[in-house]
């Protein structure tokens, strides 16, 4: 039986705020117009090279040094559009209000929260998220953080999901891990934690967390 639940952060429970649209937004207050598709195409760009694995490999998450040095690096492909365009949007990504919860994450939280399921957050993160949770009255949902950079370590390291189903007091078979990409979320199955891994939605669309309840409670 599952009775608790870790959750990834970025793009599990919580996506960017506008997405390629930031682009567009941070060229009209630098006083440069960009075309809305070479925006989109350029995000892209920058999110499906910060997927791979040659990237996940410079270890960004390890340190706020490194998570500056290696996403200023990866956004300044925007650079192409207006010079300074990376260290912008670098800015923009560590602001907690440019984080928006996806349509069903408060609702999945809440009906956890309701059935005393307790929750972790498990994240690849060089800064921190608590911030954007408690920004939207959210952290009081998370029993546990398991922080990359808190614990030198980033996923797939099994050890970071042990340190959550440890410090949940849950054994890792009778936790559900939930996230986003199979190479580093996918990293639970090795600790022995049960996973789900969702597909990506459209923007604006429910994240699919209704099957974590599902899987939990059966219905
Ligand atoms: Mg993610």
């Amino acid at each position: 039986m599952l009775r608790a639940a870790l959750f990834d952060f970025g793009d599990t429970l919580f996506r960017r705020a506008g997405e390629a649209r930031a682009i567009v937004e941070l060229g009209a207050e630098m006083d440069c117009p960009i075309d809305p598709d070479a925006a989109e195409a350029i995000w892209r760009r920058i999110h499906e090279r910060a997927k791979s694995p040659e990237e996940i490999a410079r270890a960004r998450d390890l340190s706020p040094e490194a998570h500056r040095r290696e996403w200023t690096r990866l956004f300044s492909m925007a650079d192409v559009l207006v010079p300074g365009m990376g260290r912008a949007l670098y800015d923009r990504e560590t602001d907690p209000e440019k984080w928006v919860p996806y349509p069903d994450t408060v609702e999945c939280l809440e009906r956890l929260a309701a059935r005393d399921v307790p929750v972790a957050v498990v994240s690849d993160t060089g800064w921190d998220i608590r911030s954007v949770f408690s920004t939207r009255g959210l952290d009081r949902f998370v029993r546990a953080w398991v922080l990359s950079y808190e614990h030198e370590a980033v996923k797939p390291a099994a050890g970071l999901f042990e340190a959550a189903c440890r410090e949940l007091g849950v054994p890792p078979d009778e936790s559900l891990m939930v996230g986003d990409n199979p190479t580093t979320d996918g990293g639970a199955v090795a600790a022995g934690v049960p996973t789900l891994i969702l597909p990506q939605v459209a923007p604006g669309a429910p994240r699919g967390l209704s099957c974590v309840e599902r899987l939990l409670f059966g219905d």
